[in-house]
C-alpha cells in the first residue's frame, strides 16, 4: 500500500479533554468524543504508514483570530472556578454543566460590562447545550486541535501540496461567542484565517460532515475572502445544529453568496452526496479560492451511530477525488466520525483518494 504522502500533524495534548460524556434529554450518556477517539485515530493511522508531525504551542493567538476574547476568556477561566466554587461537591459536579442558557429575550438586560457573578451563569452566554461539558484539561485540548489546525495551514502556506490536522475535540459547532455539539474553539476556521494572514487572498472551507458546522457558517458569515460550503443531513428532518444549515442560508453584506448550504434528506447515499460533493468544489472554483480548508467528518458513513446518511467506503475515496479537482493546497482538519473501528479506516480512503493512490 503506497505510504500516506501528506503528513499528518497530532498532539497528545488531546488527551486533556475527558469529558466522560455528557447530558442529553437530561439523562448523562457515555461519551462518544472521549480520549480513546484520538488514541484510535492516531494508531489506525501508524498502521497505514502515516509520518506524524508534532503540534507547536502556539499560544492563544489562533484561537484569539476567529473567537471573541470574553469567550474564550470564560472557557479558560471556567472549570478552575467552577472547583473554586465549590461545586465539586456541592452539588457534586466534576464537569462544568450550564444549567441556564442567555436567551436573546431572556438575556436582553444582559452587559457586556456586567458579566454574571458566578460561572454556572456566566457558562449559560456561550454554551448552546449540555452535551458539551468542560473539565479540567478542556481548555488547554481544545487549544491545542486549534494549534495542529493552524500549523497544518502553516505546512501548506509553505508550499506542501496538503497536510491534515487530527486533531479532536472537533470544531465545527463553535461560532464567534458560542459553544457545543462537542465542539470548543474551531479548528478548521483557524486554519482558514491563518492561510488568510499568510497572504492568501481567497480562501474556500468545504464541509463534509454528516452535521452542518454552523460555528464555521457564523464566524465567516459577512465575509467574501472566506467561502463556506457544506453537505449535511438536512435539519428540517429533525437533526443537529437543528436551526442552521438550510440551503436558503448564503451569507450577507460581504459574504452574500459566499455560503453554500445542501441539506440531504436522512438515508441518502453515496450518489447524491457526491454529486453535493462536486457541486460544492464547482463553488469553490466559483469563488475564485487559492486554498482549500476540509472539515473531514466522516460521520456520514452508513456505520456511524451519530448521522442518518449512508454513504459507503468507496464514496469517501470518490469524495477525495473530487476534493482534488481544483488542484488547491489543502488543509484537512478532523471533524466528526463515531465507528472507531472505522474511523481511521475512513479518513484514510478521503485522503489517499485526494492523494490519487491506486491501492
Ligand atoms: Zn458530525
Amino acid at each position: 500500500m503506497t505510504p500516506l504522502q501528506m503528513p499528518v500533524v497530532w498532539t497528545e495534548r488531546h488527551r486533556g479533554h475527558a469529558p466522560d460524556g455528557g447530558y442529553w434529554l437530561g439523562i448523562r450518556l457515555p461519551g462518544d468524543e472521549e480520549p480513546e477517539r484520538g488514541d484510535t485515530l492516531r494508531d489506525q493511522l501508524l498502521a497505514a504508514g502515516a509520518t506524524l508531525v508534532d503540534a507547536p504551542d502556539l499560544g492563544v493567538a489562533p484561537v484569539l483570530a476567529v473567537h471573541e476574547a470574553a469567550f474564550v476568556d470564560c472557557l479558560r477561566r471556567a472549570h478552575a472556578q467552577w472547583v473554586a466554587d465549590g461545586h465539586l461537591t456541592d452539588p457534586g459536579q466534576p464537569q462544568v454543566v450550564p444549567y441556564i442558557f442567555a436567551m436573546p429575550g431572556f438575556a436582553a438586560r444582559a452587559r457586556p460590562d456586567r458579566p454574571p457573578a458566578t460561572i454556572r451563569a456566566e457558562i449559560g452566554l456561550y454554551a448552546t447545550d449540555t452535551l458539551t461539558l468542560i473539565g479540567e484539561g478542556t481548555f488547554a485540548a481544545a487549544c491545542a486541535a486549534v494549534h495542529a489546525s493552524a500549523h497544518a495551514a502553516a505546512l501548506v502556506a509553505g508550499g506542501l501540496p496538503a497536510a491534515y490536522a487530527a486533531v479532536r475535540p472537533p470544531g465545527h459547532h463553535a461560532g464567534p461567542a458560542f459553544f457545543g455539539g462537542s465542539c470548543y474553539f474551531n479548528n478548521a476556521a483557524a486554519a482558514a484565517q491563518h492561510l488568510r494572514d499568510s497572504g492568501v487572498p481567497r480562501v474556500a472551507i468545504v464541509d463534509i460532515d454528516a452535521h452542518q458546522g454552523n460555528g464555521t457558517q457564523e464566524i465567516f458569515w459577512a465575509r467574501g475572502d472566506v467561502f463556506y460550503g457544506s453537505v449535511h443531513v438536512d435539519p428540517a428532518a429533525g437533526w443537529y445544529p437543528h436551526f442552521a444549515g438550510h440551503a436558503d442560508e448564503t451569507g450577507e453584506a460581504g459574504g452574500a453568496g459566499a455560503t453554500l448550504n445542501l441539506p440531504l434528506p436522512p438515508g441518502t447515499g453515496d450518489g447524491p452526496w457526491l454529486a453535493a460533493v462536486q457541486s460544492l468544489m464547482q463553488a469553490v472554483s466559483a469563488h475564485g479560492a487559492q486554498a482549500l480548508v476540509v472539515s473531514l467528518g466522516v460521520d456520514a458513513a452508513a456505520g456511524d451511530p451519530e448521522s442518518p446518511l449512508q454513504v459507503s467506503s468507496d464514496g469517501f475515496r470518490a469524495a477525495g477525488r473530487l476534493l482534488a479537482g481544483p488542484r488547491l493546497p489543502t488543509v484537512f482538519v478532523q471533524e466528526g466520525g463515531y465507528d472507531l473501528p472505522h474511523l481511521g479506516p475512513l479518513v484514510l480512503q478521503v485522503l489517499r483518494g485526494f492523494e490519487g493512490s491506486h491501492d
